[in-house]
């Protein structure tokens, strides 16, 4: 049977979308549907002197939008925000297209950069206020802290979470006064550009929001050699050139990179919810989210009724091309990353670790699906011990003591996430706070934390650099100006004045200011 693609993904509506980006001599770049291996649309690429270009357009449409009022800003997101929800639809038909995973996983997707403008369009008017402090002379000195837009932002996305990583981020930079120029992984460019033509039509002057196209080596150094701020998602080997590159400028820089999760279960773990919540946490997104558990640690009284239980949901589970909500795996994003995750189990089996289910590709379905794939006996000297796999590929391990998996689930180099399950939520705590990794879910996977969205949310170790959402996520987008004010000229030695007797006056000025409760 062949697949029928989306009615909304027609011909017009692709070239509309790609005809923003700026590629004068760049060539283009064949984008596919994910499940057919299809030609979507050329997608055009962008050179240095278009990169240059789109900084330029997006810097002066960014002097006119810091001055607007943020009532009138905040407008736009406001409209924005009813946009992006009602036409959810035709979104999650171009994530499903550029990145073939499965509808259920995309429609969610659909729904982060709405729920982030929620938040900062409330949150906002508060982080962007001036804030009045005391200075150093009680009444007589001020100091304002005064929020500025940093100017232009570049922001880098991977493809694994294209629409929500492309905007949400770009959002938040918007909302503090800054102008954008996204880079989007070239696989799955699509969504992105779709949800700039919907801010624009809720009124977002255009050219603020530029997207320039390419291969991340041929596009990022002209694109961070032109931002005043770069923030970027993607693997830590890349976080690693952006972040060398940014020092040398002199900019900040954010950087959201990979994980290699643990999930802990405790002995009183409600075994249902804890196999519901693994095969989420597993399988979820093909195993494409970085903040999905690929190390699972299990006390020796629950390994046995774990593995069956895991193992019989893991083969239950409905494996599909479509374009409906039943299949509750899609596809890994393309053959290339397909080799990458065979190669991980290949790797794994050649050193020593047992398959328990799955382990190979899966040609009937497309040309990117794999198994979803259980191992047993993995260890650090295997790829699938130690570095991240990013598929639907797990490895069960068993504890003797909560200390020991509280070792384990910390002997690696990175810090993104972890997951822990237990009834008794105290203890669950308790665990909780012993990992090293800046996001830690207890009886959940991901969503509680990553849907917090007034609170930072970003890696440790070598897992990333800052943090999205909370207020630093919106902050970060700004420089600090001290606006300082000496009503009259009291500091320091008056004209004529005995220097002796200033340095007595200066101490004792000191002592009291001690004391009082001016702050
Ligand atoms: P990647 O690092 O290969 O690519 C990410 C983006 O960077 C792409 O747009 C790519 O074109 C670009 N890029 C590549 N080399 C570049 C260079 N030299 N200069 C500038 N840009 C460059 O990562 P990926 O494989 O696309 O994405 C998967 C990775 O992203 C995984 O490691 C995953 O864990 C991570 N990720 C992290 C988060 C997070 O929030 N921590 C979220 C999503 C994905």
């Amino acid at each position: 049977m062949t697949l029928q693609r989306p009615a909304s993904v027609t011909d017009a509506f692709l070239q509309g979308l790609v005809a923003r980006i700026p590629s004068t001599s760049g060539g283009t770049w064949k984008l596919t549907e994910v499940y057919t291996g299809e030609v979507l649309v050329e997608l055009p690429q962008s050179t240095p002197a278009d990169i240059e270009r789109a900084f330029a357009s997006a810097r002066a449409a960014q002097h006119e939008w810091a001055s607007w009022p943020l009532k009138k800003r905040l407008g736009v997101f406001k409209r924005a925000h009813k946009l992006f929800l009602d036409n959810a639809v035709t979104t999650t038909d171009l994530i499903q297209v550029e990145s073939g995973k499965n509808r259920r996983m995309a429609i969610e997707e659909s729904c982060d950069p709405p729920m982030v403008m929620s938040h900062y369009i409330k949150r906002a008017p508060h982080l962007l206020a001036p804030v009045k402090r005391g200075g150093p002379v009680p009444f007589l000195t001020t100091s304002t802290e005064i929020r500025q837009p940093k100017g232009v932002v570049g922001v880098i996305a991977p493809w694994n979470f294209p629409f929500a990583t492309g905007l949400s981020d770009a959002i938040t930079a918007l909302i503090a006064g800054n102008g954008v120029v996204l880079k989007p992984d070239n696989k799955t460019a699509l969504s992105p550009l779709y949800g700039i033509q919907m801010l624009e039509d809720a009124g977002l002057p255009k050219g603020l929001f530029q997207v320039v196209c390419g291969e991340g080596p041929d596009v990022g150094p002209t694109l961070i050699d032109n931002a005043n701020y770069v923030m970027f998602t993607g693997s830590t080997a890349t976080g690693r050139v952006i972040g060398e590159r940014a020092g040398r400028n002199l900019i900040g820089c954010c950087l959201e990179l990979g994980g290699k999760n643990p999930m802990i279960v405790l002995e009183d773990a409600d075994m249902e919810e804890t196999v519901q919540g693994a095969v989420f946490g597993v399988f979820g997104n093909t195993g494409q989210i970085c903040m999905h558990i690929e190390r699972i640690y299990l006390p020796e009284s629950r390994y046995d009724e774990f593995k069956s239980r895991f193992t019989a949901a893991a083969e239950a589970l409905n494996v599909g091309a479509t374009y409906d909500f039943g299949p509750e795996m899609g596809s890994l994003v393309s053959p290339d990353h397909k080799e990458r995750v065979q190669s991980h189990v290949d790797d794994a089996v050649a050193k020593g670790a047992t398959v328990v289910t799955g382990g190979k590709a899966r040609p009937d379905l497309g040309p990117a699906f794999f198994e979803p794939t259980i191992l047993e006996g993995v260890t650090k000297d295997m790829l699938a011990g130690s570095t991240e796999t990013f598929g639907p590929v797990v490895g069960l391990h068993r504890y003797r003591t909560v200390d020991e998996a509280v070792e384990l689930a910390n002997d690696t180099e990175y810090g993104l996430n972890a997951s822990v399950w237990g009834g008794d939520l105290k203890r669950a705590e308790d665990v909780a706070r012993r990992i090293q990794s800046g996001n830690v879910n207890i009886n959940d996977i991901l969503a509680t934390a990553f849907a917090s969205k007034g609170t930072p949310s970003g890696g440790v170790k070598q897992s990333g650099v800052g943090a999205r959402h909370g207020d630093q996520g919106l902050t970060k987008y700004t420089d600090v100006q001290n606006l300082a004010v000496l009503k009259k000229q009291v500091m320091g030695a008056r004209p004529g004045q005995d220097y002796d007797e200033y340095v007595k006056g200066m101490l004792s000025g000191l002592r009291m200011m001690r004391k009082t409760r001016i702050r």
